[in-house]
């Protein structure tokens, strides 16, 4: 079956094509490293890490570029307030320049830790300032800026489907006066460059043409893009939140420079709740990786919880949910373990799996495919071979997966079970008791099986 991907452009499920044969260019919006990534973010960051699988899986090579937001992006996504790397250098008490390291290497251990590829390209916002000048110098050629006292503005009504990806109602915005203008001609209005304060000197701040200042939030997903994949590409991701401001943003600024609507496919992967709520930094309601890892979870249980859900949905996070994916999570990884080897891949079953994550990226159906191979009577050499391919795509890691080592017995105990299985011989049962008594005095527990005595460390 064709691979077939909701785009939001054109609200519709469509199938793909590449613009180049087998190869596919593919951006994904990057955090913003002023605090460390939540488990909301990395579903985004799952969801798109199988979307670069399945398009590998259907023979694409594929050219993955994301950048890391270290400037720009204000506290509201309206281009007021606090700059959240300064904001996040107070927090602290470190440089703006040191918080973007810290988090930007916390952020590649959390996807380290959930199996997600690297990108091929990572790119940092501040390592492009002249890239992002040329962007906006190009954009004030055509005639879509405006100067105000703070910075240098894309004039939205210039252009005259603004919006068409966030399905905007243009007059109904400039009617309602919900919107903060201040000094902008439309509510729409985004800044490209905005200006250091006067008499105040910024972390992070360059020379432009326009005045000393840092750039916009958006621009730097224009410039960097069109640097690594050209002015017009494949796929673009984000979470949710970017269909109203940051994704119709990046298209405007590529619409007036380049021309075109940056991407052919425009991808958004739904928010993650908790009690019905966004989970959000600014919410204050967030739960990292490093959370979940020291309630004793796996953090791979994260992503197995993450492909229960379809990624245009809703999930809500419980910690009963997260349970109940742990112990099935484990329940798989021992079995898949107990298959041995590989032999040969069961063609139905590919075909399948195939069918499924090429509809739109079917993760629930192909996890639920999952437990129909484990159930199935197919040679355990054949559903190992099957479920490590299916594996290429849901990154569960499952080849690698080795169950803990038992834990090793001190000497001591194993005299006292050797003595106590000797009594048993001997028919001694009160000495055999006692010896039991002892062992789990030492924190061990011993049990007969028809193999003879196991020890265990007490629960
Ligand atoms: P940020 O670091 O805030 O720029 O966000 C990084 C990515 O996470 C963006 O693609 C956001 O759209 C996405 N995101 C933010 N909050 C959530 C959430 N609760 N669930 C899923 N994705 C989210
Ligand atoms: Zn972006």
């Amino acid at each position: 079956m064709k691979l077939r991907l909701f785009d939001t452009y054109t609200r519709s499920v469509r199938d793909f094509e590449p613009l180049k044969p087998g190869e596919v260019g593919m951006y994904t919006c990057g955090p913003t490293v002023y605090d460390y990534a939540h488990i909301g973010n990395l579903r985004t960051y799952i969801f798109e890490d199988i979307l670069r699988r399945v398009l590998e899986f259907n023979g694409y090579r594929v050219d993955h570029v994301m950048n890391i937001t270290d400037v720009g992006h204000l506290t509201s996504d309206a281009d007021t307030g606090e700059d959240r790397m300064e904001k996040g250098s107070k927090r602290t008490g470190m440089t703006a320049w040191q918080i973007a390291e810290l988090y930007t290497q916390e952020f590649q251990k959390d996807l380290a830790r959930l199996n997600i590829k690297e990108p091929s390209v990572w790119c940092k916002a501040t390592d492009h300032i002249q890239e992002q000048i040329n962007v906006i110098q190009c954009i004030e050629e055509k005639g879509y800026t405006y100067r105000t006292s703070d910075g240098i503005y894309f004039d939205t009504s210039k252009l005259s489907d603004y919006g068409y990806l966030a399905r905007l109602n243009i007059e109904g915005l400039q009617a309602g006066a919900r919107v903060e203008v201040a000094e902008k001609r439309n509510p729409t209005d985004f800044a490209l460059w905005k200006f250091s304060p006067l008499g105040e000197q910024r972390q992070m701040e360059w020379p432009s043409p326009w005045g000393t200042g840092f750039p916009g939030w958006h621009i730097e997903c224009s410039a960097m893009s069109a640097k690594y994949l050209g002015e017009y590409f494949d796929i673009h991701c984000g979470g949710e939140d970017h269909i109203m401001v940051h994704h119709p943003n990046e298209i405007a600024q590529t619409q007036a420079c380049y021309g075109t609507r940056l991407a052919n496919f425009w991808m958004h992967g739904y928010f993650l709740q908790i009690d019905e709520t966004r989970m959000g930094k600014s919410v204050g309601n967030f739960l990292r990786v490093q959370t979940l890892i020291e309630q004793g979870y796996d953090p791979m249980t994260w992503r197995f919880f993450c492909l229960g859900a379809h990624y245009r949905a809703k999930l809500n996070f419980t910690w009963e949910s997260l349970d109940g994916a742990a112990k099935a999570f484990d329940r798989l990884r021992q079995t898949v373990y107990q298959w041995g080897d590989p032999s040969t891949l069961d063609e139905g079953y590919m075909d399948t799996f195939a069918e499924q994550v090429n509809d739109d990226l079917n993760m629930p159906r192909a996890i639920a495919l999952v437990w129909d191979l484990v159930k199935s009577d197919l040679a355990p050499s054949v559903k190992k071979a099957t479920i490590l391919a299916f594996d290429e795509v849901l990154g569960l890691n499952l080849a690698g997966w080795q169950p803990p080592a038992a834990a090793v017995v001190p000497n001591e105990v194993m005299a006292l079970v050797e003595q106590r299985q000797l009594a048993r011989t001997e028919k001694r049962w009160k000495d055999a008791d006692t010896l039991r008594g002892q062992i789990r005095d030492l924190g061990y527990e011993v049990e007969d099986t028809a193999q003879g005595a196991r020890v265990q460390p007490r629960k």
